[in-house]
């Protein structure tokens, strides 16, 4: 294993676009834009919790960054600046050289410059803080949902939960599935056009990594509201496609985990906006249910009957 400062010289010190200081000093030095703010986000992935020990390293890195720009989508901002704190065991240069290329990669893509981090000795650990900016007073958050919004979600929730199935020998997918399904699991996409769009079109937003009906349970509990899911709106067709079992398809859309959608209230009077703009972002936008003051979360089936749903997602001390 080469030193702490090899690693950091080799792997870690990347090009920097639009960062006064970057790596190889005591601080990171960066400048928001005019009229922005700061939206700070951290999300930690643990071996073992959050990726399997054989995962591809280089995929492990740039879901590394991803996740953590999901969570700047979010919130209607754009990811600028990212660091990376490690902590590895002795592993060797090879692994960490394809996850600091992976996380370089995902930075790359998104236009994020990698400003810093801190790589020590221990159990295998990656967590990374991503700032973001937003005009000043413009971010979308969890609380503004209205009686009367719809519920929206973007892409394709419950892939990344099949791909885990695969993964864990649980279910077979069939053909051209398999690797979709792996791919939304290994390579998510964070929605940041979808999320600087949706700014001053919507009421309230957030990423969807616990589950969809445990992530909107936090919708609901911040704009103080319940809600009604329509299952005949519910994006089951790519599931269903990839199971091939009904109520295998409708459990991972409704609380497979680790899928970074974005999940939205907009009024209806945004309806052809968002139309228009899932056409042109050529991104799935499913209008799925409906915000009511009547408390709870309901899944209204095909013969006009509701049942209740349970609005808790993954907990790891749950
Ligand atoms: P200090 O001892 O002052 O904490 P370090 O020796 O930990 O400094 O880090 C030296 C430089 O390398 C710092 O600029 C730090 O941000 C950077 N660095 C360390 N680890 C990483 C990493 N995993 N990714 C990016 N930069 C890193
Ligand atoms: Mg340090």
């Amino acid at each position: 294993m080469p030193s702490e400062f090899a690693l950091i010289a080799r792997h870690f010190a990347r090009f920097t676009r639009h960062t006064e200081l970057g790596v190889g000093d005591d601080a990171a030095l960066i400048r928001p834009r005019e009229g922005m703010e700061i939206a700070i986000s951290t999300d930690m992935l643990v071996d073992g919790t959050h990726f399997l020990a054989n995962t591809d390293p280089r995929r492990l890195g740039w879901k590394t960054a991803a996740v953590n720009f999901s969570d700047i989508a979010a919130m209607g901002g754009e990811p600028r600046w990212i660091t990376l704190a490690l902590a590895l065991p002795a592993a060797n240069e090879a692994w960490v050289g394809a996850v600091a290329d992976g996380f370089a990669e995902c930075c790359s893509h998104f236009g994020v410059d990698w400003i810093g981090g801190d790589t020590t000795r221990g159990p295998l650990n990656l967590c990374a803080t991503v700032f973001g900016e937003i005009p000043v007073g413009e971010a979308i958050r969890r609380g503004g949902a209205l009686a009367g919004d719809d519920i929206w979600i973007s892409g394709a929730p419950g892939l990344a939960a099949l791909g885990l199935d695969q993964l864990l020998d649980r279910k077979v997918l069939a053909g051209e599935w398999q690797q979709r399904c792996r791919d939304a699991l290994e390579k998510p996409q964070p929605r940041i056009a979808l999320g600087l769009a949706l700014r001053a079109h919507v009421h309230a937003m957030l990423d969807v990594s616990d589950g969809l009906t445990g992530d909107l349970g936090h919708l609901l509990e911040a704009s103080g509201l319940g809600a009604t899911l329509d299952q005949s709106a519910l994006p089951l067709a790519g599931p269903l496609a990839a199971c091939g079992d009904a109520e295998l398809a409708l459990a991972r859309v409704l609380s497979g985990g680790d899928d970074y959608e974005l999940l939205f209230a907009a009024p209806p009077s945004e309806r052809g906006y968002l139309e228009d703009l899932s056409a042109a972002l050529d991104l799935p936008l499913n209008r799925i249910g409906i915000f009511e003051t009547r408390t709870g979360l309901r899944l209204a089936l095909a013969d006009g009957s509701d049942c209740p749903l349970c609005a808790r997602g993954f907990d790891h001390f749950g």
